[in-house]
């Protein structure tokens, strides 16, 4: 088929099976989770693959902060990664949705909702309300391929329904399968500016709409979107940029220990993931709990007018365009604080967090990642103090 023509060799998992049941997406390869029948009612899980722990990751200590902190409240915005090839990225977002806890899924219905909650946008749940019998699912990780096509992404008509019953049926894409997780795209400069605008559209509202072919469809589609790229082979337009929650940069470790570590480690994972991974089991469950808690924290957590007015104060001294800025500081030193156990968000929290934050906001050379950092700094250190 057409539709799945570009995809085949970059999803296996999708791939290689028959589109028996076009209405219930296969999981990602990597995720490894065998969805039983609809009519068996035994909730199932299988072992997940073995991820390199989150634990075990040396350095990149702005990456896993920033990451934690979307998956502490993913409402701050998708994160931005620039920076080197072979920087951990990729291994960094697997580690970390590995770590989350396994999540309560509706069996059948294609976005995996959440059987404690409404079915909402749901059109599944919604038409199934009487059965919704839940299995327990890893957090999805999806990868966005440079080359995937819209309709994969949003999803389209069922060509083959449509084709040999001639009904009209929806076939779930990429954002489906994305839902309650992590939607990631590696060089996402080089993605087209309409995939992404629109990527970011449905990352802010948490719903897709698809319109087309006399198809009319809303689902819920919240991820966490991660795009990361080499700001030297492409650049995002600065409207694009701007509306990624976070930004932060990645590069190859310069010290000598650092680099003899990760290399250590890395080596040592490829020869006994198992036994590697069971040494840092217990750290692994140490951050779950403090993501955990920190989700449970973050309602309840107070924002003093001290601390909104300091991040006023940055974004002016910055001259930040709109307010988008100020919301995402305010949320993202929220998050850190409800990470940290903190009974309130301080300067200290946006101090940590405005680089991240603020420095993809900046007028000129926003991709000039040190002169951009080196700014954030400064107004930092003038407007916060040190
Ligand atoms: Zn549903």
């Amino acid at each position: 088929m057409v539709l799945n023509g570009t995809t085949r060799t970059v999803f296996p998992g999708s791939a290689s099976h028959p589109r028996s049941r076009p209405e219930a997406p296969e999981p990602d390869a990597s995720q490894a989770i065998l969805r039983k029948p609809r009519s068996d009612p035994e909730p199932s899980i299988t072992s997940p693959p073995i991820t390199f722990p989150f634990s075990a990751i040396v350095g990149q200590d702005e990456m896993r902060r920033a990451l934690m902190i979307a998956a502490v409240d993913p409402s701050v915005g998708g994160v931005l990664v620039f920076g080197d090839r072979g920087t951990g990225k990729s291994t960094a977002i697997r580690g970390l949705a590995a770590l989350l806890p396994p999540m309560k899924a509706v069996i059948g219905c294609p976005y995996s909702c959440d059987p404690a909650k409404p079915a909402g946008e749901c059109p599944h749940c919604a038409t199934h309300a009487s059965s919704r019998k839940s299995h327990l699912a890893p957090v999805p990780v999806v990868d966005l391929p440079l080359g995937a096509t819209e309709d994969r992404v949003v999803g389209a008509l069922d060509l083959e329904r449509a084709l040999t019953r001639g009904e009209k049926a929806f076939e779930p894409g990429l954002l489906a399968r994305a839902n309650r997780g992590f939607l990631y795209i590696d060089e996402v400069n080089l993605l087209d500016d309409h995939l992404v605008d629109l990527l970011l559209d449905v990352a802010a509202s948490g719903i897709n709409t698809v319109e087309r072919e006399g198809l009319s469809i809303r689902h819920p589609a919240k991820f966490v979107l991660v795009g990361s790229g080499n700001p030297e082979e492409g650049e995002l337009r600065p409207q694009l940029l701007d509306r990624f929650g976070l930004a932060v940069e990645v590069t190859t470790p310069t010290d000598l220990p650092t680099r003899i570590d990760v290399v250590r480690r890395r080596d040592a994972y490829e020869r006994d993931p198992a036994g590697f991974c069971a040494r840092y089991a217990k750290a692994d469950r140490a951050l779950q709990k403090r993501l955990t808690a920190a989700r449970a924290r973050l309602p309840g957590l107070d924002m003093p007018d001290a601390t909104l007015e300091a991040a006023a104060r940055l974004c002016l001294a910055l001259g930040t365009d709109g307010l988008r800025g100020e919301l995402t500081l305010m949320r993202t030193a929220r998050a850190l604080a409800a990470y940290e156990g903190a009974d309130t968000v301080g300067i200290d929290h946006l101090r940590q967090v405005a680089p991240s934050a603020l420095r993809h906001r900046l007028r000129r050379n926003p991709l000039d990642e040190s002169g951009s950092t080196a700014r954030v700094a400064r107004a930092v250190a003038e407007v916060l103090g040190s």
